[in-house]
């Protein structure tokens, strides 16, 4: 999911605006669902959340609607509950105090505490377990919002990035592990907070710095406010943020997306060269960083050889193995005259199930393609993602219990080769213990969830 928060008085009338289109450059995350929450100070706080893309939720007349000095936005995409309207954020509830939530990740124990709410009294009209980390916070006695927030942060387990929105501030916080990205910027002498840099780039404001695991961040009419709630004891920032799921433009741990990921590439280059090829391509969009990085580094020709219909969105986020395949044909077409008696370096960022790819190398080599080598800026997906990624199951992918030659015979490629989980932190720069890298590796950061099979759904 994606998340936004805003708190700009100066800019009355326009928050909405401002929020719809820091959605926009984070529709990336989440198209499942689309909402804004917005408020005047000491006002009551309005919603509108619906299903579908940003740009089909909203329209003119209906930001106009949401007046306002402060907003909170979300982009959905589900983890944890189903795709239904009651799961679309903005959370909006008002036990003792009046609130709206966007959160982004999954919480482990999300079932206790439901059971726990429900066992007080506290009743839900969601099944996601962001309307629980709501309800914590919004029924919670301590005065002020902070210290309900600081409180509610010691009772949650798992991957929490979220933003809420209260009568006269807007108030983020972010898991001890920092699983999911979550930043502060500046506009004018006012502040926002967002899920990813690129969200600030669109509305002129300017990227300060990411809020850190554990730490809670407070924008109101005294400017800006921080404290650490939470100690940090194992910080566990999602690797595959910097892999795939964010967007190129964006800044995570210090570094520009794109030039990591061309880093990748460059290392895979290395790592799994392939002397004999002619031409260097990319699977468009995802990945074209690193297979510019793989031609730079082996002074192979590059060139498009896959033209994608970029109308087609993610089809990983259409749940279901059946729509997947259907959306995969809609997506690529081939060009022929460049592919045709070529041995290529095909680059794509991660491989899943293998749906995609198997129909990739069949494309390539129907169009006249010699020989496939698949590089792939990802090292073999293995283990499920409990912190907020819909990676499948363990059995649905493709590497699971796969050796390398196992993968690259189903998926009918001449070879294929993973960048090693070293290449990766060398190629953004990071400490491997400072991230988390589980679905790559099985070693989850979280404790509880190591070999957990079951979804911690409601
Ligand atoms: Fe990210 Fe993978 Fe860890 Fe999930 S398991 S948080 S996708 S690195
Ligand atoms: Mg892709």
């Amino acid at each position: 999911c994606g998340v936004f928060g805003i708190y700009a008085p100066e800019a009355q009338h326009e928050v909405a605006k401002l929020a719809y289109y820091a959605l926009y450059a984070l529709q990336h995350r989440g198209q499942e669902s689309a909402g804004i929450a917005s408020a005047h100070v000491g006002g009551h706080i309005m919603t509108l959340r619906e299903l579908g893309l940003v740009n089909q939720v909203f329209d003119e007349q209906k930001l106009r609607a949401l007046d306002g000095e402060m907003a909170v936005g979300h982009v959905r995409y589900s983890t944890t509950g189903s795709n239904a309207w009651e799961n679309a954020q903005p959370v909006h509830r008002s036990d003792r105090r009046e609130l709206a939530l966007a959160h982004n990740g999954n919480l482990i124990n999300a079932v206790e505490l439901h059971t726990e709410l429900r066992e007080q009294g506290l009743s839900f009209r969601s099944t996601s377990d962001s309307e629980i980390i709501a309800a914590l916070i919004a029924s919670h006695p301590a005065e002020t919002v902070e210290d309900a927030v600081e409180a509610v942060m010691q009772q949650l387990q798992g991957a929490y990035s979220t933003v809420i929105m209260t009568k006269d501030r807007v108030v983020a916080f972010r898991d001890p592990a920092g699983l999911r990205p979550l930043c502060i910027g500046r506009l004018g002498d006012r502040y926002c907070v967002a899920s990813e840099s690129c969200a600030f780039d669109i509305i002129g404001a300017e990227y300060l710095r990411d809020v850190q695991p554990g730490e809670l961040v407070s924008i109101s009419d005294k400017g800006l406010h921080v404290r650490q709630a939470v100690v940090s004891e194992r910080e566990a920032f999602c690797v595959f943020e910097h892999i795939y799921f964010a967007r190129p433009d964006s800044i995570m741990g210090g570094q520009r997306l794109q030039a990591s990921r061309g880093r990748m590439g460059e290392i895979l280059a290395r790592e799994a060269p392939a002397p004999n090829a002619d031409l260097v391509i990319a699977v468009p969009d995802s990945g074209n960083a690193a297979a510019r990085g793989f031609a730079r580094a082996s002074g192979l020709p590059h060139d498009d050889a896959l033209i994608k219909n970029r109308y087609v969105g993610r089809t990983f986020i259409q749940p279901g193995q059946e729509l997947r395949k259907h959306g995969l044909r809609l997506k690529f077409n081939p060009l022929p005259e460049i592919v045709e008696g070529r041995s290529l370096v095909v680059v794509d960022d991660s491989i899943v199930r293998g749906n995609t790819t198997r129909q990739i190398v069949q494309m390539l080599r129907d169009a006249g393609a010699r020989e496939v080598h698949m590089r792939i800026s990802a090292p073999p997906l293995r283990h499920p993602c409990h912190y907020g990624v819909d990676m499948s199951t363990r059995e649905e992918m493709i590497a699971h219990e796969r050796t390398v030659e196992q993968v690259s015979a189903e998926l009918g490629c001449d070879s294929l080769a993973y960048i090693s989980l070293e290449g990766v932190y060398e190629a953004i720069k990071g400490e491997r213990a400072k991230h988390c890298d589980a679905c790559f590796t099985g070693e989850y950061p979280l404790a509880g969830t190591d070999g957990h099979e079951g979804k911690y759904a409601l």
